[in-house]
């Protein structure tokens, strides 16, 4: 972790909550990257929220551009969200039987996601590609998964492999704990680099059930795909006829109505998603083709379940969301994103430090480097360090940034001028810092 950052204030009650979680929690947080470990310094304790805002426990406010990892396209405690969990919340929490908020969930996504004409709700990004992994596996016969390094898909044994996300935060790209053989059929490629991947069809061919990518790699900094790439993948999957998985957990509603194989053109024979389909509970998915999805238990012989899955809470946050995201709402997290992104790059233009910003419509990342970053190789190339002083001048001037440079920001529908006129505020001052 770095040692000489600027720390230019104390937050008292963080610190004994921090202390307090270490004792009962490992690290003292349910998810690595939240303890702050590639920034140092003491991870916010946070209390509430408010649109573009969080408190946290020493009663410093932010502006959240985390948005709990993309979960909240509208913001925190959307007023709209909130009514249809209470709604929800009073006729009580789970039942474990067929609800209609499901249904109603299940065609809001198939409306829209152009590739998707069945899905099937689950709790948890991690459980939809997993589940999509099989469901491959079980449709093929076919064993093994092709992944890029540097794409995060959850922590699914079998796609630790060189993932991005915490995994690459903290150095651990293939994990204890993970056994050789639940690895021995992964087989992990360059994420832009088409011949790499065609290189490993024609050796492993026969033996892939599918390939796996995010639709825009964000857990390694935002790594735009080179044009053509993801349909190059979607021909080289059918040509072998393995099934062609895109993983849009992040960009799923969030870089527009259908995701960003809509917007690329791109349908997929599966597709995950997770964060904003939840309206900020736990709620994710995967659905594709019918003839695919039936292979599923009950219809079908590929075994998936879960207790919570389809929770009324969630379904309901999860369809307020979606009802709430219309063509205005992605202007304006269009604009946001613009506004942020170039009055950053502005920002350290003025002052000299090498960086990159990169962009995939409303996704974007601030890398330290000079050079363009097309896959995990250049991503782990930046300085993060630059990052951790950037990231603790931006804290300290009321702007929370993800704690970690291999992170995407995300912006809400909910950054009005004043938040925005708070981050360009925040951005000169922290870029001067980052300088010196
Ligand atoms: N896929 C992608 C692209 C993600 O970014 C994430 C989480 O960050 C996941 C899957 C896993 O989702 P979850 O954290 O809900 O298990």
């Amino acid at each position: 972790a770095p040692t000489t950052l600027h720390y230019p204030y104390e937050v008292p009650r963080s610190a004994a909550l921090f202390e307090r979680a270490r004792e009962v929690t490992p690290g003292g947080v349910n998810s690595p990257v939240r303890a702050f470990q590639a920034v140092g310094g003491t991870p916010r304790f946070l209390t509430a929220g408010a649109g573009p805002l969080v408190t946290d426990a020493d009663g410093r406010e932010y502006v959240d551009l985390v948005n709990s990892w993309g979960a909240l396209l509208h913001g925190h405690a959307e007023p709209t969200v909130l009514a249809a969990v209470r709604e929800a919340v009073e006729r009580g929490t789970t039942f474990g039987a067929p609800t209609t908020g499901e249904v109603r969930l299940a065609e809001a996504i198939v409306g829209r996601v152009p590739a998707v004409e069945r899905v099937r709700l689950v709790g948890s990004g991690t459980e939809a590609t997993m589940s999509a992994i099989r469901l491959a596996r079980g449709v093929t016969g076919r064993p093994a998964v092709v992944k890029f390094a540097g794409c995060y898909h959850g922590h699914v044994d079998a796609l630790l492999a060189s993932a991005g996300s915490g995994a690459m935060t903290l150095g651990l790209p293939e994990g204890a704990g993970v056994a050789a053989a639940q690895v021995a059929d992964t087989i992990v490629v360059p994420f832009n680099d088409i011949e790499a991947v065609r290189a490993a069809f024609e050796r492993h061919g026969e033996r892939i059930a599918c390939l796996v990518t995010e639709a825009v790699p964000a857990n390694m900094g935002v790594v735009p795909p080179r044009p053509g790439f993801t349909a190059a993948l979607a021909a080289l999957c059918r040509e072998y006829g393995a099934l062609f998985v895109v993983d849009e957990v992040i960009t799923g509603f969030r870089v527009g109505p259908g995701g960003w194989c809509e917007l690329e053109g791109v349908e997929p024979d599966l597709l995950t998603f997770g964060k904003a389909m939840g309206g900020g509970l736990p709620a994710a998915a995967f659905g594709g083709r019918a003839e695919l999805m039936d292979r599923l238990a009950p219809d079908g012989p590929v075994y998936q379940a879960g207790t919570l899955s389809g929770n009324p809470l969630a379904t309901a946050a999860g369809l307020a969301a979606l009802r709430l995201a219309d063509d205005d709402l992605y202007a304006r997290l269009d604009t946001a994103a613009s506004s942020i992104a170039d009055a950053a790059s502005a920002a350290l233009s003025a002052v000299g430090v090498a960086h990159r910003v990169q962009r995939a419509g409303n996704l974007f990342s601030v890398f330290f480097t000079g050079d363009e970053v097309t896959d995990r190789a250049a991503a782990g190339a930046q300085d993060t360090r630059a990052y951790a002083v950037f990231f603790h001048a931006m804290l300290a001037r009321g702007v929370y940034l993800p704690p970690s440079a291999f992170e995407a920001w995300f912006v809400s529908g909910a950054l009005d001028d004043a938040a925005l006129a708070r981050v360009h505020a925040a951005l000169p001052a922290a870029a001067e810092v980052t300088a010196e």
